[in-house]
């Protein structure tokens, strides 16, 4: 089977690779093992020589290597890596590029955790990072130094919803020789596939959308060969390898994606007009253009001053308060509270995180019933 061959949904059911001598059961089984066994010190010789693909879990595993194969290949990329979480993803995808006396430029309104790992971890690695806006091109040239690496951004940032300019940023990393990242964990290869646009390296939380079920934590990285090859040593040296089990509930996760994220996208398409209209909304975040599927399943609003953000949760009834996003089930969450808590006051209030903000991860149960459930709440 030639599934290079097939379109994206039919990619995203058949990615699965077996090994030879299990062929039988229709699904996927589970390689649960620290380890694998061989025969003799000739078949262990073999597998340094590349004759047999796996030797302990931590290196690689059938079901890790699935959920990066298959990510990678619906991101059009040659190769990817299933890691422990999103935030190890990235931060293997940065060092496959950056050491130490490195520089970084990042997009300022990137997700809380990335800006955490970036502004105190890495200049701890001796990586420094400079985070400007990425909405103006004038900006990010301007932060380029001699030792600048990497142009970090996300495709849809978060909380605001800003479509990056993906054409910008390779354009300028090609013109500086620099090399590009893009976490693409709220657009997904669904919507947008930055590799294909010329993107060196893809980040995704599969925690989120590629998981689909909020049972899992999990990263992948995909991107051009070499660098994630180097991005592989880094999480085999750094022991953050996903599991076998996480691997593949997320690779189930991904086999439903794109069905997933067309009624996603739709019912948060149709949440955005309704709270628009609104008289108990200031203001609702939601990108005018992701892609031709549609905007994504995000939608971020600004409360009336009139409206007493705890007291609106609290009536939202079966729509839950939670810390995450991208489950089939709609969720709010509270940025300034949890994605955002750990930045400075004044940075909070420069990039517009206010008291009355609110996140809304749109899930895919009946539109009506979901804008039943805003209208009381608002009510
Ligand atoms: N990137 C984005 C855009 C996210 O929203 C998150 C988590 O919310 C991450 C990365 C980090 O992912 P994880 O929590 O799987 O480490």
């Amino acid at each position: 089977m030639n599934v290079e061959k097939f379109r994206f949904d039919s990619k995203a059911v058949h990615f699965h690779k077996r090994l030879k001598s299990e062929s039988t059961s229709k699904a996927q089984p589970i390689y649960q093992t620290s380890a694998f066994k061989f025969k003799n010190l000739e078949e262990l010789e073999g597998y340094f020589e590349g004759k047999s693909p796996y030797m302990y879990s931590r290196v690689s595993n059938p079901n890790t290597d699935d959920l990066g194969t298959g990510v990678a290949q619906l991101e059009g990329a040659p190769k990817g890596i299933a890691t422990s979480s999103g935030i190890s993803a990235i931060l293997a995808g940065i060092l496959a590029v950056a050491e130490q006396g490195s520089h970084i430029v990042a997009c300022e309104d990137l997700y809380g955790g990335t800006y955490q790992l970036l502004a105190k971890e890495l200049p701890s690695l001796g990586i420094e990072v400079s985070f400007v806006s990425f909405a103006s091109e004038e900006t990010i040239r301007a932060a380029i130094q001699s030792n600048t690496v990497l142009l970090y951004s996300e495709s849809v940032t978060n909380p605001f919803l800003r479509v990056e300019d993906i054409e910008r940023v390779v354009e300028i990393g090609r013109e500086f020789n620099l090399k590009t990242m893009i976490d693409n964990t709220f657009a997904t290869p669904y919507l947008v596939q930055p590799y294909l646009k010329g993107i060196n390296i893809v980040a995704h939380s599969a925690t989120k959308y590629i998981g689909g079920h909020s049972d899992i934590t999990a990263g992948v990285v995909v991107g051009d060969l070499p660098l994630i090859e180097k991005a592989k040593s880094k999480v085999m040296n750094f022991g953050s390898n996903l599991s076998p089990f996480e691997a593949w509930l997320t690779c189930r996760g991904l086999k439903t994606l794109s069905v997933r994220m067309e009624r996603h996208t739709n019912n948060a398409q149709k949440l955005a007009n309704f709270l628009s209209e609104h008289s108990s909304i200031e203001k609702v975040y939601y990108p005018e253009f992701v892609s031709e599927k549609g905007n994504g399943a995000i939608v971020s609003i600004l409360l009336s001053e009139d409206v007493d953000p705890n007291a609106f949760c609290e009536k939202l009834d079966w729509i839950g308060v939670v810390p995450t996003l991208a489950g089939v089930e709609t969720t709010v969450s509270y940025p300034m509270g949890t994605s955002h808590r750990a930045l400075p006051e004044e940075e909070q209030e420069r990039l517009g995180i206010k008291k009355n903000l609110i996140r809304i991860s749109v899930g895919i149960e009946d539109y009506e019933d979901i804008l039943e459930a805003f209208d009381k709440a608002l009510q």
